[in-house]
């Protein structure tokens, strides 16, 4: 027998092929987790051809199974997180954990809209985006990424993530419970994928990648206008520095008590906590008197020029966080201070100005500035300053209805909450689902599964009409 040239020279493509292919399998060290972001990519590329054409009835199983494991495993992610990052308290991210799991919304979210008529039958549908590559914060971690997991997949699509590069081991429980999750219900491995190292470099690639979708950008302002840049549509959920007013006709003692309840939960980590107070003259002394009552300390001004030092880093007149003190508890920044005060203070208050730094600065840590104002027209003026056009969160307590349409209008944020601590806005002492990504910048508002579906129009002309 006689081998042609030809073919000679096709056996040798096919084995050069077979040997690039050998070295390009990704190499799979954990599950979902990749050394390289192009392998974490192509993994959830694979995946995606079979959540796909996936029935609605199987990605809600997989999302059964996902509630269920991050309530099973609430405690572990709990502590892993503040271990990892040194933030925030074990008890409060339980809580949040548990939320996002019986709160996020699943396929329910999704809905279509039908004409019927003389020409036939017009459906539009919210069909999935693919892959898509999401960012996430170092100040909720593991529930970011769980409650993505839970709107994208729902939505049909799988994930390619990021994590900060500081909660990476948290992140990581978290996209193996997703995938355990879907392996379990019967869906594909790789469902969620990450790396092991992720980077502002990876982020780049994920963000450039002919095969991400979409971007979804949960963190500060470089993050958010990164994804922006992308040149793909992007959920941009970005930083907030959420005032909360309190004028003469509120109920002073619950307010006191709401907000010291918010600005505390989970040390102030959340993006939509309160940030600072900006009170009446009339009734501020009363709600700071029930503040103290509440659990929180009061300091001097000259403690506050103490506390400014330790929390932010002064470079050459451009102020930044002290990470070190992000997240952390009341007492042991007091005590940091000189102050020999108990572990059960909550949160530290002082009055100041409205230039204050610590006003002025989206800090995340229990520490609320209070502004006195003369009245509610200069309380309206002066949060809407202090939230820096972010249009995140602001909150507000009165029994003034017009007061209170007033300031909703002016501020213009994604969230608003009325006479409530500020985490009624995720669902928790209030009505409405969960989310962990507040799109403010790019007005999505509180996302859902129906944020990461893409609207697909299907005519059927002339037919199926029964009227
Ligand atoms: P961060 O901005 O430091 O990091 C977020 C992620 O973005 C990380 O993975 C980081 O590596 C990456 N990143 C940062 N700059 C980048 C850039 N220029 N290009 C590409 N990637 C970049 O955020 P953080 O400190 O973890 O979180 C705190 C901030 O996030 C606060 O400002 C908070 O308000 C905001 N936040 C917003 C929401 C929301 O839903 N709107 C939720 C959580 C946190």
């Amino acid at each position: 027998m006689t081998i042609k040239e030809n073919d000679i020279e096709m056996i040798v493509k096919q084995v050069l092929s077979n040997l690039r292919n050998a070295n390009n399998t990704p190499k799979k060290s954990s599950i979902g987790v990749f050394d390289d972001m192009e392998d974490a990519i192509a993994a959830a590329k694979e995946a995606e051809k079979e959540v796909k054409f996936m029935s609605i009835e199987k990605r809600e199983a997989i999302i059964k199974k996902i509630r269920e494991k991050t309530i099973e495993n609430a405690r572990a992610l709990a502590e892993l997180g503040v271990e990892e990052t040194g933030m925030g308290r074990v008890d409060h991210k339980i809580l949040k954990h548990k939320l996002l799991a019986n709160k996020t919304p699943g396929t329910e979210d999704i809905k279509t809209i039908a004409w019927s008529g003389d020409r036939g039958l017009t459906l539009v549908e919210m069909g999935p985006f693919g892959v898509i590559g999401s960012i996430t914060p170092s100040t909720n971690p593991s529930e970011t990424i769980l409650c993505n997991s839970i709107g994208m997949i729902a939505a049909g699509n799988t994930v390619v993530f990021n994590p900060h590069p500081t909660a990476i081991k948290v992140s990581m429980l978290a996209i193996k419970i997703v995938n355990e999750a879907s392996i379990e219900a019967g869906g594909p491995e790789n469902i969620v994928t990450t790396i092991f190292k992720p980077t502002l470099e990876s982020c780049n690639i994920l963000m450039k990648h002919k095969d991400i979708a979409l971007i979804a950008a949960t963190g500060g302002p470089g993050v958010v206008t990164a994804a922006l840049s992308s040149g793909k549509r992007a959920i941009g959920a970005g930083a907030g520095n959420p005032p909360v007013v309190v004028d003469e006709t509120a109920d002073i003692p619950k307010a006191a008590k709401d907000i010291i309840d918010g600005a505390s939960f989970d040390n102030n980590l959340p993006c939509i906590a309160e940030k600072e107070v900006v009170a009446v003259k009339e009734i501020v002394d009363e709600l700071m008197y029930h503040m103290v009552k509440n659990g929180a300390y009061e300091i001097t001004e000259a403690e506050a020029v103490l506390l400014t030092k330790l929390v932010l880093i002064d470079n050459k007149g451009r102020l930044s966080l002290n990470r070190d003190w992000v997240g952390k508890d009341a007492y042991k920044m007091l005590r940091a201070i000189g102050k020999d005060v108990n572990e059960d203070i909550r949160c530290i208050i002082f009055k100041g100005s409205k230039e204050h730094p610590l006003i002025v600065e989206e800090l995340m840590m229990p520490i609320l500035g209070i502004v006195e104002v003369e009245d509610f027209n200069e309380a309206v003026e002066v949060a809407i300053s202090l939230e820096h056009g972010n249009r995140h969160s602001a909150h507000m307590h009165s029994s003034n209805i017009s007061n209170l349409t007033r300031l909703s209008r002016e501020i213009d944020t994604a969230i608003f909450v009325k006479n409530g601590p500020s985490y009624a806005a995720l669902g928790f002492g209030g009505e409405g689902y969960c989310t962990f990504t507040i799109a403010s910048r790019t007005g999505d508002g509180l996302t859902s599964t129906k944020t990461f579906t893409k609207s697909r129009r299907c005519v059927l002309a002339d037919g199926l009409s029964i009227r």
